[in-house]
């Protein structure tokens, strides 16, 4: 999709590992100058100092303080760091579970360490985290609903790809989504992405894990995402823009 009627300003990007791009400091500069509203995952809290720097002088890029499932095996000793540098951080990320073959050795351990990560986000308060639930969603959704009752915290799940029943408690539990273009490609997906309630949704270009034209995702991709909800919903693009923008505000004014 080379044209688009949606202008790229107020988009959001609530998914992108802006610290994997080859220039960091120009990624989170373009996202900046494009008025697109990301949150910088992370996967390691080493890499917590130098993205929350690179943000501290934005308006609209923000740091989320993170320990990805997938490197739970080899550093799962940094959950002590991660705890250190949680009063910093408003948002974290990503955190959660993942059961692919690859990773399913080491589901014990990213359980424990998910379940620290939960309680001390419940501690504190006031925390919006970006989770991963690859093969995991009801345990994923079990543990959110055991340690982090929704007046704690908040849980935008990102590339959820559970069943429709899912995504209902999901629903139920307060969670939000963020929906990349890979999932709206997927008819399967599209269909779950069909049944959430539009309030809840929030768009993510998980660069640069997502391809586009052959190049990694930028967070400027979220507009084909935008577009590919609006015909999906028979509204206006713009339409979409500002309730995803709406949907953002929102989950930044109820987190307490
Ligand atoms: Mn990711």
């Amino acid at each position: 999709m080379m044209v688009s009627e949606v202008s790229i300003g107020g988009l959001v990007d609530f998914h992108c590992h802006l610290d994997l791009y080859p220039d960091h400091a120009a990624a989170v500069a373009e996202c900046e100058r494009a008025g697109i509203f990301t949150l910088a995952v992370t996967t390691t809290p080493k890499a917590w100092p130098r993205n929350k720097e690179l943000c501290s002088s934005t308006r609209r890029v923000r740091a989320a303080l993170g320990l990805h499932p997938q490197l739970v095996a080899e550093r799962a000793d940094e959950l002590s760091l991660w705890e250190a540098y949680l009063p910093e951080a408003r948002y974290v990320g990503e955190v959660g579970l993942d059961a692919s073959p690859r990773y399913y050795q080491s589901l014990d351990l990213q359980k424990l360490v998910f379940e620290r990560v939960l309680r001390g986000c419940a501690r504190a308060g006031g925390k919006i985290l970006t989770v991963h639930s690859v093969r995991t969603a009801p345990t994923v959704l079990d543990m959110l609903e055991a340690l982090l009752p929704s007046e704690r915290g908040r849980a935008v799940l990102h590339w959820f790809t559970g069943t429709p029943a899912q995504a209902r408690r999901a629903v139920d539990l307060g969670c939000y989504f963020s929906i990349n273009t890979e999932m709206l490609r997927n008819k399967r997906h599209s269909l779950l992405i069909a049944m959430l309630p539009i309030e809840r949704i929030l768009t993510e270009s998980d660069g640069p894990f997502i391809s586009v034209e052959g190049r990694p995702a930028r967070p400027a991709d979220v507009f084909s995402s935008v577009e590919l909800l609006a015909r999906a919903r028979g509204i206006d693009s713009d339409a979409v823009a500002l309730m995803i923008r709406t949907n953002l505000k929102r989950l930044v004014s109820e987190a307490p």
